[in-house]
């Protein structure tokens, strides 16, 4: 059986790895990078740092907005599908090119697979939200992180084909985790990444998270993300005139989880990131107003701020956070689980 993955983003280089190499094991594995993340600190890296075949193809998207950039994500995928006639495509998580796989392979009917399926923030306004109900709602196998997501997919109607599967990054973490050295020794320090357009794209509230770091009592170590220096430069905001926050480029997995597992606390607003600092021990401050991880926030493991960017400082310092058994997004093999599921479903 022939099954092509489609990824373009950083988190999903992340995810397909696991993947990519379970699914060698038993069926002909082809990849597609759409090109949506492009930068060699936001894509290169991952497929160095963690041993993943390079993808099959690999796109050069022209188009800026959302529309170009899917519907021309589209139109290539389409004429892959065609000629390669796979017996099921694979998307994960939520971004544009999860959407362009779905749509592309649902109109070929192409057996879709959606992993990291029932997600939801109930925000509309996150572009994120409206690709992960529109691919759920034309997937045919279905793979849900958490009890949650299942009830969100049942709430909807979606009960076909739906499988509680656990988290396939905490595969990854657990492999990654002997080798996590603290680079900066006997240094206190947090942790922050922020790229999510309600945070970045409103030169007010950009301006205001600077500040809110600049006056946090420990330095703030923060990868900016493509998405971040493009706005900042646009705001005319200079980055080193607050001298708390060590702006860095984009690290690689494993110094990111090694910042992650050595700070004295995370703060941001990526998805995947509030579920490594749970798995890490960690301390995380969310910078949103809602979260689809919401088990995290469970015995005070991760916290939502959004309007009260003051009170970051005082929640990095509350008491010591509850128990945390490591219980949440099941075992530590979930993409071997996973592609057992896809080849009993396939033949
Ligand atoms: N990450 C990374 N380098 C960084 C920042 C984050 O490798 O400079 C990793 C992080 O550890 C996690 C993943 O990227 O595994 C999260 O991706 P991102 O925040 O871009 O997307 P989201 O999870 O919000 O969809």
């Amino acid at each position: 059986k022939k099954i092509i993955s489609i990824i373009g983003a950083r988190p999903q280089f992340i995810k397909h790895a696991p993947i990519q190499l379970a699914l060698e094991r038993v069926a002909i594995s082809r990849t597609i990078h759409t090109g949506q993340h492009f930068d060699e600190n936001m894509s290169d890296i991952f497929f160095k740092e963690l041993k993943m075949n390079p993808p099959d193809y690999k796109f050069k998207l022209k188009g800026k907005s959302h529309a170009e950039q899917t519907a021309e994500m589209m139109v290539q995928i389409e004429k892959i599908l065609l000629n390669e006639q796979p017996e099921a495509v694979l998307v994960y998580g939520d971004t544009n090119s999860t959407l362009a796989g779905a749509l592309a392979a649902a109109k070929l009917q192409i057996r879709l697979i959606h992993i990291e399926a029932g997600l939801r923030s109930f925000n509309r306004e996150m572009p994120e939200e409206i690709n992960r109900v529109l691919t759920d709602h034309v997937s045919d196998l279905l793979f849900c992180p958490s009890e949650t997501a299942m009830t969100n997919l049942r709430v909807e109607g979606v009960t076909q084909n739906v499988h509680l599967c656990g988290d396939v990054m905490k595969d990854m973490i657990k492999i990654a985790e002997p080798f996590l050295k603290n680079h900066l020794p006997g240094k206190p320090y947090y942790f922050a990444t922020i790229h999510r357009p309600y945070n970045t794209d409103n030169p007010t509230r950009m301006k205001a998270l600077l500040e809110a770091f600049q006056n946090l009592k420990a330095p703030v170590i923060f990868p900016v993300h493509p998405r971040t220096t493009g706005r900042i430069t646009e705001f005319n905001l200079d980055i080193n005139s607050y001298p708390n926050i060590v702006s860095i480029p984009p690290v690689g997995y494993f110094d990111s989880l090694s910042y992650q597992r050595h700070s004295n606390g995370v703060i941001t607003d990526s998805g995947g990131m509030q579920k490594e600092a749970y798995w890490l021990r960690k301390k995380c401050l969310t910078i949103r107003k809602e979260t689809e991880w919401i088990e995290t926030l469970e015995h005070g493991w991760n916290h939502l701020i959004y309007d009260d960017l003051e009170k970051i400082q005082d929640s990095l310092f509350m008491e010591v956070p509850g128990p945390n058994n490591d219980m949440l997004y099941g075992s530590y093999t979930n993409s071997n689980e996973i592609v057992q599921t896809i080849y009993d479903f396939l033949i």
